[in-house]
């Protein structure tokens, strides 16, 4: 809260005005480096964002030492401004573009997350893009719609409507998000980012035929979404901006297959959770061909106590993707699963696309174990 507090009353007034909770400046952690006090931080709190920055940075230098990446969750808005300071300033100095034209042009180590439904993410894209130019480092962009939607409302409400208390601090008088999805997709489409940056994969990476090695914009995105429409929407810009190739055009009954280069693997993936929609994770397998994988899997893990709520949280949270009997079907396709593992295909004799099955069974395995 303290930290918050600190950070939004430090940063520089813009127009126009970002809504809540803002964009991260790269003033945000000068507290850190200076002698300089704050009406809001204490000592402690200061040794303690110090001790937290630098335990983020080696968790940074260990997983670049192994070739690991990093993706930062995102969390209610008033979490936000904490950790997006953290995050801007660890994409700054980890993310840097080398310019050596021999190496592969290789995908971000440190991903933020934006969360769509968020007044401020075309303000918030735009101006992370704008950073990640011109200082040289590539933006690494996972975006979701994000998790917390009653939540945020229910708490703007209870200050600004009844002025309870509650966890919001936002000052506006709108909540921080969109409050129904039409007004999400209507704003995120007519904002003024859509021309200069656009939350389009053209925007974002023009096309692959037209584009040189030196040009590619430094950006690296992963889709996270379990919704069947985003995930086809995705793949057919993929289609239509030349980043994938399609491999059996001509057969009307089938959706064609894609072959993705690794050029386009390296910045452009799709994300599961596990034990979400596992079938929409085969699909998209299924669908592509390349030498990296298209698509991964979150796999929390941890001890059951620390496990639990995160999971019921996201299984409450997804409700439209395992209601009405969806649920049933993911448990009965694990089952299936696990036994055609353990037994082979004789256990499904009369199972013709045992081959298929299985293949993409090794390439899931596969997906979850490169990431
Ligand atoms: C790999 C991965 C990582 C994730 N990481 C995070 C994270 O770090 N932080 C986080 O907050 N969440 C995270 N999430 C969760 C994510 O934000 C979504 O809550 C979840 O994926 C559901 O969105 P969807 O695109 O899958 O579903 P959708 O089908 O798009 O949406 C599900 C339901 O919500 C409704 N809806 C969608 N948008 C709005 C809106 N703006 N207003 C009102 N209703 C709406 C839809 O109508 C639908 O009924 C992650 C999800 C994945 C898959």
């Amino acid at each position: 809260m303290r930290t918050f507090s600190h950070i939004l009353a430090t940063r520089p007034q813009v127009e126009p005005s970002i809504p809540f909770p803002g964009c991260p400046y790269p003033t945000d952690l000068n507290i850190l480096d200076t002698e300089s006090s704050s009406k809001f931080l204490n000592d402690k709190d200061i040794v303690s964002l110090r001790e937290l920055h630098s335990d983020l940075r080696r968790i940074c230098l260990r997983a670049r030492e192994r070739g690991v990446k990093l993706i930062i969750d995102a969390e209610y808005s008033w979490y936000q401004p904490a950790i997006d300071a953290m995050q801007l300033a660890l994409m700054r100095e980890f993310n840097k573009v080398v310019s050596d034209e021999s190496m592969p042009a290789v995908q971000p180590l440190i991903y933020g997350t934006f969360q769509a439904y968020l007044r401020r993410t075309p303000l918030h894209l735009a101006q992370s893009y704008r950073d990640a130019q011109a200082n040289n480092y590539k933006l690494g962009v996972k975006l979701i719609r994000g998790a917390y939607h009653p939540h945020e409302v229910l708490a703007h409400e209870a200050v600004r409507l009844h002025g309870q208390r509650s966890l919001s601090i936002s000052p506006d008088e709108l909540p921080p998000v969109w409050t129904t999805k039409s007004e999400t997709d209507r704003y995120l489409r007519r904002s003024p980012t859509s021309t200069s940056l656009g939350i389009s994969i053209t925007g974002w990476f023009g096309r692959k035929d037209q584009l040189k090695r030196s040009d590619f914009p430094n950006i690296g995105v992963l889709f996270g979404t379990h919704n069947w429409s985003s995930v086809k929407l995705i793949l057919n810009e993929l289609v239509m901006n030349g980043l994938a190739a399609t491999e059996n055009p001509g057969n009307q009954e089938e959706e064609p297959t894609l072959r993705l280069d690794d050029e386009v693997t390296e910045r452009v993936t799709l994300g599961q959770l596990y034990g979400m929609i596992d079938e929409l994770t085969s699909y998209i397998i299924h669908r592509t061909h390349s030498n990296s994988p298209m698509v991964i899997k979150y796999v929390p893990y941890g001890t059951l106590s620390e496990t639990i709520p995160y999971l019921s949280r996201r299984a409450i949270e997804n409700k439209s993707v395992l209601g009405d009997g969806h649920a049933s079907e993911e448990r009965e396709r694990a089952g299936r699963e696990i036994k055609t593992r353990i037994f082979g295909q004789s256990y499904f004799p009369d199972d013709e696309d045992f081959e298929v099955r299985r293949s993409r069974s090794f390439s899931l395995t596969r997906t979850l174990t490169n990431f």
